[in-house]
């Protein structure tokens, strides 16, 4: 009953008013390249503290981790879909602003999530939120006029691949600061021919889901690895 009611009253995570996903007015206020938006780019560092692993690879984040984009994630990681697909989109669009159109064979995969996490939610807020940034990124390569360029064979464009399988059983939330420091238990899957990974996760809080994911794919030989989160802790 309760699930009926909030399909009813939908309404923007962000301003908690407007009717629907997330509105043009909270979209902007998450977009760094808009007008009246939190201008800049957020980066963060995966060097830190193992050293090796990730040292080569720079982050880059929406937004920070304050109280109103993390109103927008929780939401989006606790059933409301739509608004992940809104981030994944917005996501694409700071990443295609910054560096431009991806080229060769690009992957996008995700950290997963939890086996619990993904049971109580009924899906993996990463592989949606990978799926969203994909579909976009196709679309603006497209109307860019560079897709053409992208992607070999008979696979078109960017693709979205589960490159990483996830072991432990508890989620990151709830788990001490030297608990997270640890990672979550990842293993390779293995792909060949990636030549690009662009690795999305929704909150970066140490980076050592990162940086693991990061090691392993390095491990497995892709040559270019690009980090991006909806938002990072500072
Ligand atoms: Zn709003």
């Amino acid at each position: 009953m309760a699930t009926v009611v909030a399909v009813f009253t939908k309404r923007c995570p962000g301003c908690l008013k407007n009717r629907g996903s997330l509105c043009p007015g909270c979209c902007r206020r998450l977009d760094p390249t808009a007008a009246g938006g939190p201008g800049g780019s957020f980066y963060f560092a995966l060097g830190q503290p193992t050293g090796s692993a990730g040292d080569s690879v720079a982050g880059v984040a929406l937004s920070t981790y304050e109280e109103f984009s993390e109103r927008v994630i929780v939401a989006a990681k606790n059933g409301r879909t739509d608004v992940l697909a809104d981030l994944g989109r917005l996501l694409a669009r700071h990443r295609f602003a910054l560096r431009g159109p991806v080229g060769g064979e690009t992957v996008v995969s995700w950290i997963p999530a939890s086996r619990s996490g993904r049971r109580s939610r009924g899906y993996d807020q990463g592989q949606l939120l990978a799926r969203s940034v994909a579909a976009e990124l196709n679309r603006l390569q497209r109307s860019s006029g560079r897709h053409s360029a992208v992607g070999k064979g008979p696979r078109e464009g960017i693709a979205v691949c589960r490159l990483f399988t996830r072991h432990d059983r508890c989620r990151q939330t709830g788990r001490t600061r030297a608990e997270r420091l640890n990672g979550p238990n990842l293993q390779w899957r293995g792909a060949n021919g990636v030549e690009r990974l662009l690795l999305v996760d929704d909150v970066v809080t140490t980076g050592s889901s990162m940086r693991s994911a990061v090691g392993l794919a390095e491990g497995g030989g892709v040559p270019s690895i690009e980090a991006l989160a909806l938002a990072s802790v500072r």
